[in-house]
């Protein structure tokens, strides 16, 4: 998605684009997702709350924008909490978001059963509670794909890259397996895959990546579940752990519960689904929701989630190379996409920002080590 709406924005811009992507369009970790426009859950520094809030905003006219509808929604989010701790941090939390235009409050028990009756809340002590969004990643990814068309842009799937020629400090041409295509500028917006492409050129970014699984539920009616759910322990699950799983879930435009995420560390970049994961995702859902114990699953899938060492994506040219552009590794890359696609495409034709990314400036991890 970061790709694709990028280059909606470059060719509007009037740059001429070219898009290669390996596989299907949107086929990446961004059709692995839940289709959350989070608001609540990432770092609380002026450039990331912008980033979100304004992504958000422009959610509403978006589907205008793109002449595409992708079942854009507002819904509620509950973030469960278990511990003191976590209580005082979410009411922090709670303030600074609210403070800026993202309103949050932590809500009691009784509070939470009046939202969520079929909750199971034993060992809870209550919620945050924000309002974000919910659309379909697929369709979210085919309005931006025909929008960046309609623009101008030349988007390819099944191309992967398989080689970039680097001569005097800057890339010159980027290789498929039957075509070479001179650049002046390249833009590497692969998530995961960075590394293996940007390593094309003999550049190690730093970005490693986590392995998720998901699957989602048939339809159900929809007074089971009005919120999205989350758990406000979700990083302490998983840090540090070969194999673990943070139960959310949420209600999908279609009827369907999405349920997430049983979380793997792995070198390997796949898309595949394990027994431990899928039975360890049914047996958390099951404490969470009791009545959705014989609901039957329809689809389960997995992918990589690509991580910075200090969690900020990667946003800006590419130490050591003249013309190498990198975007990638996001958080609550949804609700970001629809500025920050836009932010990359100014920046890529050289004009002048309204705001500072500096914070995801590459040059912060120079040099660079895989
Ligand atoms: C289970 C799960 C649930 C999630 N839920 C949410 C959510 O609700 N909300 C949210 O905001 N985020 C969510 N995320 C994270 C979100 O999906 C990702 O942050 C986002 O999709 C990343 O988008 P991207 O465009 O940067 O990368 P990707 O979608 O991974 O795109 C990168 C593309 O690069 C292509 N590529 C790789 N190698 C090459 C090559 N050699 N040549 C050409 N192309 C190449 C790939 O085919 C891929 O399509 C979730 C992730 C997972 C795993």
């Amino acid at each position: 998605m970061v790709g694709l709406a990028s280059s909606y924005h470059l060719a509007k811009k009037g740059a001429k684009t070219l898009l290669l992507q390996a596989g299907d369009f949107g086929g990446g970790t961004s059709a692995a997702n839940a289709g959350r426009a989070q608001v609540s859950e990432g770092y609380l520094d002026p450039v990331n709350i912008q980033a979100v809030r304004e992504g958000v905003a422009r959610m509403d006219n978006l589907a205008g924008e793109l002449d595409s509808d992708f079942e854009w929604q507002r819904s509620g989010y509950l973030c469960l909490i278990k511990t003191q701790p976590l209580w005082d941090e979410w009411t922090r939390r709670s303030q600074i978001l609210s403070h800026n235009g993202i309103p949050t409050e932590v809500i009691d028990v009784d509070t939470l059963t009046r939202l969520e009756p079929f909750l199971n809340t034993e060992g809870l002590i209550g919620a945050a509670y924000t309002r974000e969004g919910l659309l379909n990643p697929f369709k979210f990814c085919w309005a931006y794909r025909q929008a960046a068309s309609r623009q101008g842009a030349t988007l390819l799937a099944h191309s992967p890259v398989t080689g970039l020629e680097v001569q005097d400090g800057r890339i010159t041409a980027v290789e498929t397996r039957t075509q070479r295509y001179a650049a002046s500028v390249v833009a590497v917006m692969c998530g995961a895959w960075t590394p293996q492409v940007t390593r094309l050129a003999g550049v190690d970014v730093p970005i490693r990546h986590t392995h998720a699984e998901a699957m989602i539920l048939e339809p159900l009616p929809p007074w089971l579940l009005r919120n999205t759910i989350g758990l406000a322990d979700f990083y302490e699950l998983i840090h540090g752990r070969q194999q673990a799983v943070a139960i959310g879930l949420g209600p999908h435009p279609n009827g369907g519960i999405l349920v997430t995420e049983a979380v793997a560390q792995t070198d390997e970049l796949h898309q595949r689904n394990s027994v431990w994961g899928i039975t360890g995702i049914a047996r958390e859902l099951v404490k969470l929701y009791p009545t959705l114990g014989k609901a039957r699953v329809l689809r389960a899938w997995g992918s990589p989630t690509p991580f910075t060492p200090d969690g900020n994506p990667l946003i800006g040219w590419a130490p050591g190379l003249e013309n190498l552009f990198l975007a990638a590794s996001f958080m609550q890359t949804i609700s970001v996409v629809p500025v920050v696609s836009e932010w990359i495409a100014d920046m890529i034709l050289g004009k002048a920002l309204s705001i500072d990314l500096g914070l995801f400036s590459p040059a912060r991890f120079v040099p660079f080590r895989p």
